[in-house]
């Protein structure tokens, strides 16, 4: 994810369309973030295992594949994956913070391989969870499916992000403002911004070979969300759980190309 207001600095509509061969790079990087991540979610004892536990193991498991991860230093990010604790939405900092049964865990990944990136996010259960914060992981999946749906040449980056919306909204949750998703590819952040709210028939034209980060970041409660004095974790303001799920994905003439999976 990306903050909207760096988003509209940024943005100069310079959308990159990707070759074939540059997408099967990114479908390379993409197939070990999906690969990391799953290592990271099934790695987890509750009780025991601390966010920083997985930051350290992500480090090792990037590198043993050949990558570099993506966030460690972007914009002075200080670690490896992005760790957000049930009301955290996204951003938070791995700690000596023990993952507790009943706690939901957002990971954020981005990696690098071959010069070329993917982003993507999971939101996992630790331990028995509340059947309130399973619907919101189950919702929140579906909404990334929901938008990935929309993903076909012709259609626009609104149409994306209104099916997220809806879909979301319909199921009495809110959708984060303040942070949207966005190309990537030649760089951990590029253009488009694609929010998870807006109108149909809106936004930039989906071109075959632009490649995505879609992701919505669905509250529980209100869609406001303030930032930490750490001036990174981003948390809801009404304090009540929200979920993050992501993937990276190609427009092609064949319909979505999902590129973040093993
Ligand atoms: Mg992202």
């Amino acid at each position: 994810r990306r903050l909207a207001s760096v988003a509209s600095v940024f943005d100069r509509r310079m959308i990159i369309i990707k070759s074939p061969a540059e997408i099967e790079k990114i479908r390379a990087a993409g197939r070990l973030t999906a690969k990391v991540l799953r290592i990271l979610s099934e790695s987890i004892t509750p009780g025991v295992t601390t966010t920083a536990d997985l930051d350290a193991l992500a480090a090792i498991l990037v590198k043993e594949g050949g990558g570099r991860a993506a966030f460690k230093g972007y914009m002075g990010f200080p670690a490896h994956i992005c760790t957000s604790v049930n009301h955290q939405v996204v951003h938070g900092v791995p700690s000596n913070r023990v993952l507790m049964p009943g706690d939901i865990l957002s990971i954020d990944m981005g990696v690098e391989l071959d010069g070329y990136y993917a982003d993507a996010a999971i939101t996992v259960p630790i331990g028995e969870i509340s059947p309130e914060a399973q619907r919101l992981l189950d919702v929140t999946r579906q909404a990334l499916y929901v938008g990935i749906d929309q993903a076909q040449v012709g259609k626009r980056i609104g149409d994306i992000a209104s099916a997220i919306q809806r879909f979301v909204e319909k199921h009495g949750y809110s959708v984060v403002r303040e942070l949207v998703g966005h190309g990537v590819g030649k760089k951990i952040h590029e253009d488009p911004p694609v929010p998870n709210y807006g109108k149909p028939n809106s936004g930039p034209v989906l071109r075959e070979g632009m490649t995505l980060a879609i992701e919505p970041m669905v509250n529980q409660g209100k869609p406001q969300v303030v930032c930490l004095s750490d001036k990174w974790t981003i948390v809801t303001e009404d304090g009540k759980l929200s979920a993050h799920f992501e993937h990276t994905v190609a427009i092609t003439r064949k319909g979505p190309l999902i590129l973040t999976v093993e």
